[in-house]
């Protein structure tokens, strides 16, 4: 059973004020969901401490990386294995002696970890083949190394994960011996982290020929260049007789100062008219949604019969198409459009944002500089002018993205 908390439930049942942070008009955005509904999750959003996220966790909680051993280097990193040495501070005295090595030394995180024999040997393996040296480093600092290694962009959650592959099997080894007398190789560890960093690229690139030895896996790791799709994208004019809506709404911080624009234009490009203002703390959607209203109503009082809305939003032209469900904060908006639209033969389509650059140009000037209005191509400032004719000589924009397998191993870092 969730527990919700008490200013919560005196909210809902009407007793009191906001909960702290919040006003009182914006509080049903953020207590309900998208369609309307009340759920526990939505207002534990809403109530929650959120922090501003930590560096160091999200190296230790790399994508890709197993939970149990992620979950160790956060504990290691927090000091938090039980080594004799720890267990002294935590209050349990008694005699030490490492598992590691034929001539035991007392058991410290650093031992175990770092300066032992089987340590010192798999770190120089794993160091010495990426050009790293670990001489004079403290276990923290080894990790570090690791976590902030000098690699491209896109290896360096490899890098990131070798630690916690090596603190594991490490921790692992120590285990065997301490509890069953059993002894693991340098080799045998070895073997097994470079299987775990086999297993994620084989997790975060599902496409890459990778070999099981480390060195040359790190060879492969740089020169791997996945394969780059372009696509090619333009404004499109409308058919004789049509006229084009570009719609457009902005949000800085989603939700945050907002604006909306549209810009209408004919079968030979030129702009007939265009308009944008801001609207106050609001999301994404709901500045979406008001551009198209605005066209709608625009369409509606210049008498045009045929038209096309365009958006790049797919969340309206799926909507709008009657595809889904229309989020509740928008209904309305979406009802008066329909309304508004009723007599005109229309078309609404979805169009990617480089095809869209007119209005989402027009939707910034606005949240910058506040509302305006231009009546044709000399209104417009430079840049528009620019994008209204790049537009109409058709240039096209490139969309450049990697290819993937379909819906698996997104390589993220
Ligand atoms: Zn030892």
């Amino acid at each position: 059973m969730s527990i919700i908390p008490t200013e919560l439930v005196e909210y809902i049942i009407g007793n009191i004020k906001p909960p702290r942070g919040r006003n009182e008009e914006d509080i049903p955005c953020w207590m309900l969901e998208n369609k309307g509904n009340f759920s526990v999750k939505t207002a534990w959003n809403y109530i929650r401490h959120k922090e501003e996220p930590n560096r160091i966790h999200k190296w230790i909680w790399t994508k890709g990386i197993p939970f149990k051993m992620a979950f160790m280097m956060w504990r290691l990193w927090k000091f938090k294995v039980p080594v004799d040495d720890r267990l002294r501070r935590w209050g349990l005295q008694g005699p030490s002696r490492c598992w590691c090595c034929e001539n035991p030394d007392q058991e410290t995180l650093t031992h175990v970890f770092l300066r032992s024999n089987i340590a010192n040997r798999t770190w120089s393996y794993f160091c010495s083949c990426a050009g790293l040296s670990i001489t004079g480093l403290q276990l923290r600092e080894v990790i570090m190394l690791w976590w902030g290694a000098n690699a491209k962009k896109d290896i360096k959650p490899y890098y990131r994960a070798i630690p916690s592959f090596i603190i594991w099997e490490l921790w692992n080894r120590r285990n065997k011996m301490k509890h069953e007398r059993k002894n693991i190789s340098l080799a045998r560890i070895i073997h097994n982290v470079t299987r775990n960093m086999f297993m994620l690229i084989k997790v975060r690139r599902p496409k890459m020929i990778c070999s099981g030895n480390w060195p040359i896996m790190l060879k492969e790791l740089e020169g791997y260049c996945p394969s780059v799709k372009v696509t090619q994208i333009k404004w499109e004019f409308p058919l004789e007789g049509w006229i084009k809506y570009n719609t457009d709404g902005a949000s800085r911080g989603n939700p945050g100062l907002s604006s909306y624009a549209f810009c209408l234009r004919d079968e030979k490009g030129d702009l007939i008219h265009a308009e944008g203002a801001s609207i106050n703390n609001t999301t994404n959607t709901v500045a979406e949604a008001k551009a198209i209203l605005e066209a709608s109503k625009h369409c509606k009082q210049a008498l045009y019969n045929k038209i096309i809305i365009q958006t790049d939003s797919m969340l309206l032209y799926k909507v709008l198409g009657g595809q889904w469900e229309s989020p509740w904060i928008i209904r309305d908006m979406i009802e008066e459009i329909k309304t508004n639209l009723v007599n005109i033969q229309h078309i609404v389509q979805h169009v990617m944002r480089e095809g869209n650059q007119l209005a989402d140009y027009i939707a910034n000037q606005a949240i910058e500089h506040g509302n305006c209005i231009y009546t044709g191509f000399a209104s417009l400032e430079p840049n528009g002018r620019r994008i209204l004719n790049s537009d109409k000589i058709q240039s096209p924009y490139l969309r450049i993205s990697l290819r993937r397998d379909k819906g698996r191993g997104k390589d993220t870092t």
